[in-house]
């Protein structure tokens, strides 16, 4: 069971969504596992593939392939898998993959199964997971298509190394001529100075508790002081208090961080989906009865105007700054 995973990349750093998706292919028993790096000066990024379990790595590097966009990657993927005989691709989910593998699956004809969380090997069969029904149930998807392409939630997976080192094959891809019609006319970055909620390892989120937008101040205070990044809930997104990009939930992102901090968040089925993988769930609401009570590791009842900024006070003290 040849398996491809997508290793998406960003500013020179593979993203750590696909390494989840490639350390979870190497746990699917005896699948041989590869990596495909498509790009332009991306060479170097190989081995840090071979320490989350790729066997080989397939790198397309070329200049015509730097801008981030889907046909040309689907051109070197196409390529890829034709050549290798690979029967299952993988992808973390993002803009860009999510493109890609719709595009990929048109071209090989193949069946993509999309939102999955989890994936299994039975007797040379794979079983996805996915959730439905608003993420209340999991139901197990297959494949009937003899090339099988799946689209992971993003945080769906811990990128766990194994040290291995990874046998590196250099492609050289022929692009299709409808693949150059679209051009990268400006990439822009959103200000941030943290990391993202999706790498980060802390997250501090905020709901409607907080009051007021201008609260948001003391989550963001925390996050930096712990090193982590801010996150929110839908009711406060489409308030206006904080943007989507950070919204967390059914309808947001799914994180995974070691440590996730709810402050004045009720704790909705639709909030808890997209962060109940997270380490340790620490919440502060001061309503005794609020729901999230019922599935954190550690519950505080009281005021986030109050406990939020000693918290703060507290761990800077601890890291002396
Ligand atoms: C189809 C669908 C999709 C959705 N997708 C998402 C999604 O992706 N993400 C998401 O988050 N939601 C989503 N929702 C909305 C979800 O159902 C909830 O409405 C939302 O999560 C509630 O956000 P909240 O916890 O900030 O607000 P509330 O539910 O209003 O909770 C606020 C909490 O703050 C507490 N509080 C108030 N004042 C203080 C204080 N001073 N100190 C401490 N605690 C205080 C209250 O006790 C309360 O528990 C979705 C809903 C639907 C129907």
């Amino acid at each position: 069971m040849p398996v491809l995973v997508f290793l998406e990349h960003h500013e020179g750093e593979l993203q750590k969504g696909a390494l989840g998706v490639l350390a979870k292919a190497g746990s699917l028993g005896d699948a041989e596992v590869a990596g495909a790096l498509v790009g332009s000066g991306v060479k170097a990024l190989a081995s840090g593939a071979g320490k989350y379990g790729a066997a080989k790595v397939y790198v397309a590097d070329d200049p015509a392939l730097e801008a981030p966009l889907p046909q040309p990657t689907v051109d070197a993927l196409e390529q890829i898998v034709r050549a290798g005989g690979f029967d299952t691709v993988l992808f973390a989910n993002s803009v860009l993959a999510a493109d890609v593998a719709a595009a990929l699956a048109a071209r090989l004809d193949a069946g993509l199964n999309w939102d999955l969380t989890d994936l299994a090997a039975d007797d040379g069969r794979l079983i996805g997971k996915r959730p439905a029904l608003e993420d209340s149930v999991l139901v197990e998807v297959g494949w009937s298509s003899e090339t099988r392409l799946a689209l992971f939630r993003s945080g769906s997976f811990d990128p766990s190394e194994t040290g291995g080192e990874a046998e590196v094959e250099e492609v050289a891809v022929e692009l299709q001529d409808f693949s150059g019609l679209a051009r990268m006319l400006e990439q822009a970055h959103e200000e941030s100075s943290g990391p993202s909620i999706e790498e980060a390892d802390v997250i501090v989120a905020g709901g409607r508790g907080l009051g007021q937008p201008e609260s948001f101040k003391l989550c963001e205070d925390l996050a930096a002081a712990l090193g982590g990044a801010v996150a929110a809930t839908r009711a406060v997104v489409d308030a206006g208090w904080y943007p989507y990009s950070a919204q967390v939930g059914q309808t947001g992102r799914t994180v995974s961080p070691k440590l996730y901090v709810a402050c004045g968040i009720s704790g909705a089925i639709q909030h808890k989906v997209g962060m109940q993988g997270s380490s340790v769930i620490v919440a502060i609401n001061k309503d005794p009865n609020a729901p999230i009570f019922e599935f954190c590791d550690l519950g505080v009842v009281g005021d986030v105007h109050q406990i939020v900024p000693k918290l703060t006070e507290l761990v800077r003290a601890r890291k002396g700054s």
